[in-house]
């Protein structure tokens, strides 16, 4: 049987307290994850990072790219998610010098980083709160950086360092909620503090885990959209990296006119750039 791809659906309680986003995320974690040869704590850490990256641009942002970095605790590393409105989703590990695992606990934080259309970037940070992990620091954050109350779980699920499932909800409360409706739906998020029983289980998917966490409320899908995992990089952005390093190194790299070999650092595509070519990606960049 063929794996269903991944997908974000939306939905609206039909008394309009609650916006509802949920998904699947399986293939576009696996993909990253082993793009980036990532496993353990660090590979749980990613694939939940890249969930609620998209639950987050999917709920404030749907057209804007949104790159989600956690800095992890005792400067071991960064995590960095990067999602696009078309569905496309690449992610980076920068493990610190030593470091074996990117770690949560004191002096972690969540930055979100989303791109406007005037070229400007709108950002905050929270800090990683001590229990919930990454599922509670997006809701922080929801809260403090956005002055949005919702409620969220993410989760990844391996079978050794395989990804097997991945995938979370986020439930918006919309301004119109009542008390009522309020207290049912805290009441029943209580069950899915951790998703993770609904990611084993085999009937997961967006459609359903929309069901299930509206189970007898009344609600209306509003749209799906695709999400994957696949990288947008090309060679200008490659060697546009290089515009780093100094002049001299640079110039030391055209006098040896071999022909460079750059890998993305996102998807590790390999690119193959003669000489001339490099010299003239330097000047436009
Ligand atoms: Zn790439």
């Amino acid at each position: 049987m063929s794996e269903p791809s991944d997908s974000v659906l939306r939905g609206i309680t039909d008394d309009g307290a609650f916006r509802v986003i949920t998904a699947r995320t399986t293939q576009t974690v696996r993909g990253a994850v082993e793009a980036q040869g990532v496993a353990g704590h660090t590979a749980r850490h990613f694939g939940d990072l890249l969930t609620g990256s998209i639950l987050f641009r999917e709920t404030m942002a749907p057209n804007m790219r949104v790159q989600g970095v956690l800095k992890g605790a005792g400067n071991s590393g960064s995590v960095i998610a990067d999602s696009n409105p078309t569905g496309q989703t690449r992610g980076l590990i920068q493990l610190k010098a030593g470091a074996k695992e990117v770690e949560l606990g004191q002096g972690a934080v969540l930055q979100l980083m989303r791109s406007l259309p005037s070229g400007r970037i709108n950002q905050g940070i929270v800090e990683v709160p001590k229990d919930g992990g990454i599922s509670h620091a997006f809701m922080a954050y929801m809260q403090t950086s956005e002055q949005v109350l919702s409620m969220l779980a993410v989760g990844t699920i391996f079978d050794g360092e395989r990804v097997v499932s991945a995938g979370g909800y986020l439930v918006q409360l919309l301004p119109e909620v009542g008390r009522g409706p309020l207290m049912v739906m805290t009441e029943r998020l209580r069950d899915f503090e951790s998703i993770d029983p609904q990611l084993k289980d085999s009937a997961f998917n967006p459609a359903w885990l929309l069901g299930e966490l509206l189970y007898g409320m009344p609600f209306t899908k509003l749209g799906e959209s695709p999400v994957r995992f696949e990288c947008w990089c090309d060679e200008v952005r490659v060697v546009s990296a290089l515009a780093s390093l100094g002049r001299g190194d640079l110039e030391h790299l055209l006098s040896t006119n071999e022909v460079l070999e750059i890998a993305c650092e996102y998807c590790k595509r390999d690119f193959r750039i003669a000489p001339a070519r490099l010299r003239g990606l330097l000047e436009q960049s």
